[in-house]
């Protein structure tokens, strides 16, 4: 249970004075509350940071001050001068003066009371706002700040400034946020004291009212120590948290799974091609992986088209040599009838015995294949979701394989990994290229193994770009091109998100390219019916069709070897991620391939960029790493979908030194505090706890 001393972070903001249920709902849409949190709590407020300042801390005299800055003013009321009667447009002047001059106070559509109320006459008021000249007078229309001398120490002289919504005031939140402040508590420090010392940070609560009660703007600009502490703080335990989630994880009861090599050898001898470097290497890592006594757990990468299911079947080939079972499980139905339908041979060869289980097996269909599981005569079952359901039941399931997991939500794959299934070790295999600073926030230092390389006479894609202007020229050469065999993938523009325009766009083009090219012309859209699009689709397969104009809903796993040129128009209004998935369709037979990129002048900077990248190579993990820098934040785990948190102080993309930094660091503590018993251990737990990590923390008692 998260401790009593954090009790007060955790309260609701209705605590608060001020604070009812009117701003608790404006609160609700002004603060970003993580997933789960429907009420602002104290925590939600602090984590609402400023995002500048308005610097009142000029204090000149009437006569000193200057029209158009913000100043605070010492000065006794003189006169109150409301409107006259009736006449709702005049303002209400209330007359004022040190010892160097006058200024008129201005209030318009005044309520009477409250200005009386807060200027009595004869007394001596700080004010504090934006000094105007009106004629000969200075003066100061709606004071930001009234205060009486005693209550100076209310006067924010440096008032941070907060992201706002529609009804909530600055002062009404400045006011809650003051009242969170005060109600955080001393905690035992849990950072490095010669770190803290070495990059000039404060502590923990001191950095909070470094942010919200600054008496230096530059703590409230971007970078700043509190700032950087803070994000350190929620890096840190961050990566504690998935170091737990892993360590525990892998000292689940795993087991050393170890193959003679003698079903493999079958399989490898039956492929109709030799295993790439790249193939080999992956499975070595996997197999020491799997022989080692603790629990493995593995990232395989690899660009579409770079051979990771057959690594897939030979590791699980190891586990089947080992005397047990291993699982493939695929993200969709099609998926799992395809990777069906490329093991079906290769089991057959081996002499394994491969089952097929998805949602559509039911009935007595599917109570066969659970007994054949149950008792051993399955040695390799491939299927969908349908395999995490709790009726099925392996003989001894050794290896499970988890393709395109991207696909899963982080947490619901981390979830499911620390329930535990008997101990199987396990493989997840993604298309995505993750850049390294992505997956070490979204799984610590998982292992990774790469493949780099392509199959075998595969040649590179040659890419160009094109301005729009030169399309005649360019259908010229396609034209030429398809005299000697060649077919091509004509991708039309994408124009805003509408799919009319899309369709419009694409029959245009599909219209004049058949008028120029004489026929052989087909056209692909999502509007399409399955079986008209299946029609189009193998037409093109079989080469009847030689060119295939498609809006951007080319279907996932198009393989037409034989087509060998990419056209995208408008390719500047593409993600990096999209144009290389879209080239990727080319490329895989041995006829010499071209991406043609036709784009609309001028060109952002950045389209420049993303343009010139595709340009420069055809790595997947280098595009991927250039689309987060351009994007500056990371959508290509496709993270917002799947309703994972962000950071709430370290937006990912500006910490990337914090975040190695932290990486290190958690897996040190981890390595001589494992369950964080020690003073900074138990410091440490309170970390968690604050960037509510409480699931990592769990684990320790399960363990
Ligand atoms: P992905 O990594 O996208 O899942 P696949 O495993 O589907 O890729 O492989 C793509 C194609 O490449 C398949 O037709 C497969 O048979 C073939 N392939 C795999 N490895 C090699 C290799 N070493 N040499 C030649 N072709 C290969
Ligand atoms: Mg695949």
């Amino acid at each position: 249970m998260r401790p009593n001393e954090l009790s007060p972070l955790f309260a609701s903001a209705d605590v608060l004075k001020g604070v009812g249920p009117h701003i608790v709902t404006l609160l609700k849409k002004a603060l970003h509350l993580p997933p789960g949190v429907t009420q602002p709590r104290i925590i939600d407020l602090l984590w609402h940071l400023p995002t500048g300042v308005i610097d009142r801390r000029a204090e000149p005299t009437v006569a000193a001050a200057i029209p158009g800055t913000i100043a605070t003013l010492k000065v006794r009321i003189l006169k109150h001068r409301p409107p006259p009667r009736g006449n709702t447009k005049a303002p209400y002047k209330v007359a004022t003066e040190d010892e160097t001059g006058r200024l008129d106070l201005v209030f318009f559509r005044a309520e009477r009371s409250f200005v009386e109320r807060q200027l009595p006459v004869g007394e001596e008021r700080y004010v504090s706002g934006r000094i105007e000249r009106y004629g000969e007078t200075l003066q100061m229309a709606h004071p930001d700040y009234i205060v009486a001398p005693e209550a100076r120490g209310d006067l924010p002289l440096l008032e941070p400034v907060y992201p706002l919504t529609g009804g909530l005031s600055g002062k009404v939140l400045l006011k809650a946020e003051r009242q969170a402040l005060e109600r955080v508590p001393a905690l035992a420090e849990w950072q490095e004291p010669a770190w803290l010392k070495q990059r000039g940070w404060p502590s923990f609560d001191e950095a909070l009212r470094r942010l919200h009660h600054p008496d230096d703007a530059a703590d409230v600009s971007a970078g700043s120590t509190p700032l950087q502490r803070l994000a350190y703080d929620e890096l840190l335990a961050n990566q504690l948290a998935l170091g737990i989630v892993r360590e525990s994880f892998k000292a689940q009861r795993g087991r050393p799974v170890k193959g003679d090599g003698r079903l493999r050898e079958r399989i490898v001898a039956a492929l109709p091609f030799k295993l790439t470097n790249s193939q080999r290497t992956a499975l070595a890592e996997i197999e020491t992986d799997m022989g080692a006594p603790r629990r493995m757990l593995r990232l395989l990468q690899g660009d579409v088209g770079s051979g990771k299911t057959v690594v897939a079947l030979l590791a699980m080939t190891t586990a089947v040599e080992a005397g047990a079972q291993a699982a493939l499980m695929a993200p969709t139905e099609v998926l799992a009838r395809q990777h069906a339908e490329t093991v079906a041979p290769l089991a057959n060869a081996a002499g394994l015995t491969m089952g097929l289980l998805t949602g559509r097996e039911k009935g007595r269909a599917r109570d066969e294949i659970l007994a054949r599981l149950a008792s051993g005569e399955i040695d390799i079952l491939i299927g969908t979701h349908a395999l995490f359901q709790e009726d099925v039941v392996f003989r001894d399931l050794a290896f499970a394989v988890i393709d395109e997991q991207h696909r899963f939500g982080v947490h619901q794959r981390l979830a499911l990994q620390s329930k535990g299934n008997g101990g199987a070790n396990m493989l997840v295999m993604t298309a995505t290229p993750i850049p390294r600073t992505l997956l070490m926030t979204h799984y610590g230092d998982l292992e990774v193994s790469r493949l780099t390389e392509k199959p075998a006479g595969r040649k590179p894609i040659i890419t160009r770009q094109i301005s729009t202007n030169l399309i005649e020229k360019l259908i010229a050469r396609v034209k030429a091109q398809l005299a000697e065999g060649a077919q091509v993938y004509w991708v039309c523009p994408l124009i805003e998100s509408s799919d009319v325009s899309d369709l419009a766009a694409a029959e245009e083009r599909h219209a004049h390219l058949t008028q120029v090219l004489g026929g052989g012309v087909g056209l692909l859209h999502g509007g399409m019916n399955a079986t008209a699009k299946d029609a189009t689709m193998a037409a093109f397969a079989d080469g009847n069709l030689k060119v295939l104009v498609a809006t951007t809903v080319i279907e996932v796993g198009v393989n037409v070897p034989n087509a060998n040129i990419m056209v995208i128009e408008h390719a500047e209004r593409f993600g990096l991620a999209q144009l290389h998935q879209l080239r990727g369709r080319v490329g895989r037979g041995s006829r010499e391939s071209y991406c043609m990129l036709l784009y609309q002048e001028p060109l952002t900077r950045t389209a420049q960029e993303r343009l010139a990248m595709m340009e420069s190579t055809e790595d997947g993990f280098l595009i991927a790493e250039k689309d987060l820098k351009l994007r500056g934040g990371g959508e290509v785990l496709g993270a917002r979908q799947s309703g994972e948190a962000e950071f709430r102080v370290a937006g990912a993309a500006g910490y990337a030194e914090l975040l190695q930094a932290a990486h290190d660091d958690a897996r040190m503590i981890l390595a001589s505090d494992p369950h964080l018993t020690t003073t900074r251990g138990e410091a440490l737990r309170r970390l968690l706890y604050i960037f509510e990590c409480d699931e990592a923390i769990r684990l320790f008692r399960a363990a």
